[in-house]
């Protein structure tokens, strides 16, 4: 902390960065350094590999975000003139998309703030606890450590509640402790209003959303009892039927793990380009691993992700395989 306290006051540009298919807490842990940074004095950017969904856009600053697949030129300009960069709610450039080209070649600090397991070596410094339940709440640790809590607002508070609250499920996942309550009580106090926050990411669907939600569960989850998993697979056909937009799926995968006894639960996207998996779990079963063996990914041991170049058929029967795997 000491060297990052000196290079952090040395500088005066600064860009943050988070991951593709920016989710709650890629956006709000962003946005909270950001404005915390700003107050500092410091001339600070957020650039996103991608767009994040509607249900995010009310956080302030998400108007000021740049879109490196959409602005290449300008955040290319941007990166090239940071002294320090940090990397929010990610650990490997491969979760960064073609924003991993400009970071590579970057000169600046960089600093990591974390919580997935198995950080890559890409960066100065790091500020990771993978038992941490968001990076949210690293980044109140981080501006804790440089003796700014007193620099806390209201707009930086919604920011971190909006990443702790989606990162943990609502406070329900086993990363959610005591110290994280003690932080919502802390950003409650700034004027944060908890309900409200629930509400503009929760109650925020379109009436697509919940029929495609409907179809998934209706018509397209496989339960395999014998092996304690469940799956959800979605083609391009029937996410266009449904007007599938952005963030319309999160969650979904949840659904399936909450059947009576399922411990471990697979969503099988049709992208443009390749099939999406989302996997969860719980109890004594870990997904990181999974994703990290079968599907080029990883994550957290009971939310991770990854992908498979294949067809869809083809990815369904390779999830359908290592669920019925021996353990
Ligand atoms: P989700 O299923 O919500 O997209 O992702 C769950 C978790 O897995 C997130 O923490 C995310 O960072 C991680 N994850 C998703 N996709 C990938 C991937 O392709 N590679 C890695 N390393 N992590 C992923
Ligand atoms: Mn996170």
């Amino acid at each position: 902390m000491d060297k990052i306290k000196e290079e952090l006051n040395r500088a005066n540009s600064v860009v943050i960065t988070t991951h593709k298919s920016p989710d709650g807490d890629a956006i709000g842990s962003s946005l909270a350094l950001y404005h915390y940074l700003k107050k500092e004095g410091k001339d600070v950017t957020v650039i996103v590999p991608d767009e994040f969904p509607d249900f995010l856009n009310w956080m302030v600053g998400c108007d000021k975000i740049v879109y490196y697949d959409s602005q290449q030129v300008l955040a290319d300009e941007i990166i090239a003139k940071a002294e320090v960069l940090f990397s929010l709610d990610y650990n490997s450039l491969t979760r960064i998309k073609d924003l991993r080209n400009p970071i590579e070649k970057s000169e600046a600090v960089k600093i990591v703030i974390d919580h997935h397991q198995d950080p890559q070596d890409f960066a100065d410094h790091y500020f990771v606890d993978t038992n941490s339940c968001s990076t949210c709440q690293l980044v109140y640790d981080f501006i804790a450590e440089l003796g700014g809590l007193d620099q806390l607002d209201k707009a930086i508070g919604e920011c971190i509640y909006c990443g702790i609250m989606t990162d943990t499920g609502s406070f329900r996942f086993p990363s959610t402790t005591s110290k994280t309550h003690q932080i919502i009580a802390h950003l409650i106090d700034l004027g944060v209003e908890n309900s409200k926050i629930h509400q503009k990411v929760y109650d925020n669907s379109s009436e697509h959303r919940l029929r495609l939600l409907g179809h998934a569960l209706t018509e397209k989850m496989v339960v395999l009892e014998d092996y304690n998993a469940a799956y959800i697979s979605l083609s391009q056909e029937e996410l266009k039927r449904f007007s599938f937009k952005k963030g319309d799926t999160e969650g979904l995968v949840n659904y399936a793990l909450s059947i009576n006894g399922i411990k471990f639960a697979a969503l099988i996207t049709e992208k443009e380009d390749m099939i999406s998996l989302s996997l969860r779990s719980k109890d004594d079963f870990y997904v990181n691993k999974i994703a990290n063996e079968h599907f080029s990914g990883g994550g957290h041991i009971y939310a991770a992700g990854g992908m498979l170049e294949t067809s869809l058929e083809e990815a369904i029967k390779r999830v359908e395989t290592v669920m019925k795997m021996k353990r």
